[in-house]
């Protein structure tokens, strides 16, 4: 089943009505079938629409753009990341390594490591993994830090 918007040139009704196919309007067209439902006129075309989709509350919205949308929720993790998680540049190992042993109070950490010591964080148990690229945020500069 197909629901078509219908359009009535003769006295400018919009209605929709039910058709079994694309191809079953067309020969209920042909045949003259098809008529407004308002003033019996067999003038009626089908409506041209813009794309758009239903919500649960009945307003129409624009479709969502996937690519949009997960640019959005990469921003979101992006700032989320950015506001709770302490950087802490090349000492990620160390750092997750000493919360891992009790040796200091966890908190949410990120960071950098080498690939040997993600490798020897991976053995030991160490729970840490890889931020995907799309959800890092933007390295912060040392705060007066003195190296
Ligand atoms: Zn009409």
């Amino acid at each position: 089943m197909i629901r078509y918007a219908l359009h009535c040139k003769a006295c400018d009704e919009a209605f929709e009505a039910w058709f079994a196919s694309s191809a079953a309007y067309d020969t209920q067209k042909e045949r003259r079938l098809v008529r407004c439902t308002a003033c019996n006129s067999t003038r009626v075309d089908k409506q041209i629409m813009a794309p758009a989709v239903k919500t649960a509350k009945g307003k129409d919205t624009a479709p969502p753009d996937p690519e949009k949308m997960f640019a959005a929720f990469a921003e979101k993790a992006r700032a989320h990341v950015a506001q709770n998680f302490d950087y802490v540049g090349d000492s990620f190992a160390e750092e997750a390594r000493s919360m891992f042993y009790g040796e200091q109070d966890e908190r949410p950490i990120w960071g950098e490591t080498t690939a040997e010591e993600r490798d020897a964080l991976k053995e030991e148990g160490v729970p840490a993994a890889p931020l995907p690229e799309p959800f890092t945020p933007p390295i912060p500069k040392p705060k007066g830090r003195l190296n």
